[in-house]
């Protein structure tokens, strides 16, 4: 594959980069992952791929599952969608309360948790099992059937979401979301839980690179427009209050959870993977977030 030297190149002089950020606390079973791991992905639209690194393990996709539920309710909404949740930038942390009183309960964007909890209450009325809908939409994107969700992670979260049960109701006083809370909390621990390697979620992603086809099975996942304005929405608001800073650096669209994932994509390329469980202050994977930087500086493309 043509991105074999760079990616590993890349890997290379990352490798023994760490211990300048923190695995995530706050939820437990993710406080004990070994920090040191490391793994790129990257896929093509001609059936590419090239992976380095911890690449058979797997990490629980966090955040990352906001892209996967967006573009379920997408499919089925459309632009109704944009009644419940708005399409800025939150310039706060993905977790932050403050925003919400003063903008009347309507989260900035789906990708700060309190907008992905009202595209999970969505997701809640247009699938009957909505639990076991958003796992096939995951496997059928990267085309395996092998992936699950990691119920010690769920189940640990669960038991700590104070803030995002805090962020749910407080919404459903404005009726903003429709479902009962202990429920859309059980479905966004869950799918925040999918656990994949770097090779899977960069598979996964393939749809946007490609206008919202699946590269690998010809199928439409969403319309070209919704591929677009997913794109766009990443790279303004995937990396949370340092989206800006991502794009200023990387130039992709891309986004991260606090598993230490980032996936970005290059419209009409690629997807690229990266998994460094050691997380920035803003919870990005700062090694994550280096060499997505590097790569698009070596291979002289990005968006922009
Ligand atoms: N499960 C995490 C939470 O709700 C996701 C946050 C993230 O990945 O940024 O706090």
């Amino acid at each position: 594959m043509v991105y074999e030297n760079v990616v590993t190149k890349i890997y290379e002089s990352l490798k023994q980069e760490t211990g300048k950020g923190r695995v995530a606390q706050y939820i437990p079973a993710l406080s004990k992952i070994d920090p040191n791991q490391y793994s790129i992905s990257v896929c093509d639209l001609e059936g590419g791929t090239f992976s380095i690194g911890d690449t058979d393990k797997r990490f629980t996709i966090q955040s990352i599952s906001k892209v996967f539920t967006l573009a379920m309710a997408s499919k089925h909404l459309g632009d109704k969608l944009w009644d419940s949740v708005g399409r800025e930038p939150s310039g706060t942390s993905f977790n932050s309360l403050i925003q919400l009183e003063q903008e009347r309960g309507i989260p900035r964007n789906p990708f700060i948790n309190a907008g992905a909890l009202v595209v999970t209450d969505k997701l809640m009325s247009l699938y009957n099992k909505p639990k076991k809908a958003i796992l096939e939409f995951v496997r059928e994107n990267c085309g395996d059937q092998d992936i699950y969700y990691n119920n010690e992670v769920a189940k640990s979260e669960l038991e700590f979401s104070y803030r995002n049960v805090a962020l749910a109701n407080f919404m459903k006083s404005f009726g903003t979301v429709e479902h009962n809370i202990e429920t859309i909390i059980d479905i966004y621990c869950n799918q925040c839980s999918i656990s994949m390697n770097t090779l899977t979620l960069a598979k996964s992603f393939l749809f946007l690179a490609n206008g919202g086809v699946n590269p690998a099975t010809e199928q439409r996942v969403v319309k070209s427009r919704t591929a677009k304005r997913m794109n766009a929405l990443m790279l303004t608001c995937g990396l949370y209050n340092e989206s800006g800073d991502f794009a200023y650096r990387v130039g992709l669209p891309g986004k991260s959870g606090v598993g230490g994932g980032i996936v970005a994509v290059l419209p009409g390329k690629l997807s690229i993977a990266v998994w460094s469980p050691e997380l920035n202050v803003n919870g990005n994977s700062y090694r994550g977030i280096d060499t997505l930087e590097q790569f698009t500086t070596e291979i002289g493309i990005s968006v922009f």
